[in-house]
């Protein structure tokens, strides 16, 4: 798997390597530095979570004097303050059986957009082909970025924070296909799209229709919304990871915020988890780091707003209900 990254590091004169790699790849770490030392380098591992390509450990590599070998992302675009190697770890898994047993659901729909996250991208073009010669036509969207940096890169491929690739041929497909594994990324779809979605998990083989869950999702974000108007104490949430730090975001939902009359205190974090604003006597959230966090009510107990939701707080409010 790690072919490509370990003929690179070979053409490098030895050196010291910070190898940082997502969490379902924790499993493997080690077993990827004994193979990176055997080439003569002087590896650390990163232990920090890493859950995107959003989350550079850089800064450290740079304090170690290290090269950054992060594993399991495309990159993100970002100007890192030291040299960065990257290598994706896509994985070869054959669709096409899984397909076949979903297929009188699949063919109710004449045109599906396939999607998938790097990890599985390789098994868009096998899916496509499928089912095209099963008589549903396929397209694979291009992210906003194409083949320049920037987030998401490549045909069909999506990440929690980039739906382009989806968005920019909704008008084109009946429905979406998501191909590979955990919902996260495809319930952002649900909310952004008002075509069907379906999810093939490639760890079940189940076919799953997402669709009836974008009403549910919206209640919940308008019971936030209806909350956050009767709160007067908010907490904007900003995070120093390198791709979702964004200060400038945070000040302008502040004054936003002020000019509702609330109060509005900025919060920085590495790693936001609700443990570390313990104490501190808030009622909403707004979060400008990873859009998963406003996923994450239960955990932090509180309405967590997206920064595009501030300004459906000007709007009259309504009976907030969360079922
Ligand atoms: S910001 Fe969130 S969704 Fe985007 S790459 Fe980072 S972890 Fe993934």
């Amino acid at each position: 798997m790690l072919e490509k990254l370990l003929e690179n590091l070979k053409g490098l004169e030895p050196s010291r390597i910070l190898l940082q790699v997502p969490e379902g790849l924790k499993p493997k770490v080690l077993e990827f530095a004994r193979e990176i030392e055997k080439l003569g380098h002087e590896v650390f591992i990163s232990a920090e979570p890493c859950f995107g390509s959003c989350d550079l450990r850089d800064r450290e590599a740079e304090k170690l004097g290290a090269v950054l070998v992060h594993i399991g992302h495309t990159d993100f675009g970002l100007k890192p303050e030291c040299r960065v190697i990257w290598e994706e770890y896509r994985l070869e898994f054959d669709p096409k059986p899984y397909l076949e047993q979903n297929l009188d659901v699949l063919k109710r729909y004449k045109t599906l957009g396939l999607l998938s996250t790097l990890q599985y991208l390789n098994s868009l073009q096998d899916a496509k082909e499928f089912l095209e010669s099963r008589g549903v036509s396929c397209h694979l969207g291009i992210p906003a970025g194409g083949q320049m940096l920037g987030k998401a890169r490549y045909p069909g491929q999506i990440l929690g924070c980039d739906l382009t690739a989806a968005l920019s041929i909704q008008n084109l497909v009946d429905a979406f296909l998501f191909l590979g594994t955990g919902r996260f990324h495809v319930l952002g779809l649900v909310r952004k799209t008002e075509k069907p979605v379906l999810m093939l998990d490639f760890d079940s083989g189940k076919l799953e229709d997402l669709t009836g869950e974008r009403e549910r999702l919206e209640r919940i974000r308008q019971a936030c919304i209806e909350e956050a108007k009767g709160s007067k104490h908010f907490g904007i949430l900003v995070s120093t990871k390198p791709g979702q730090f964004r200060p400038e975001l945070a000040v302008k939902l502040k004054k936003k915020l002020e000019e509702l009359g609330k109060q509005v205190w900025i919060l920085v974090f590495d790693e936001i988890t609700p443990e570390k604003i313990l104490g501190m006597h808030l009622d909403i959230l707004v979060n400008t780091a990873c859009p998963r966090l406003s996923e994450d009510l239960e955990r932090f107990e509180k309405p967590v707003l997206e920064p595009e939701e501030v300004d459906r707080l000007f709007e009259k409010p309504q009976k907030p209900s969360y079922e």
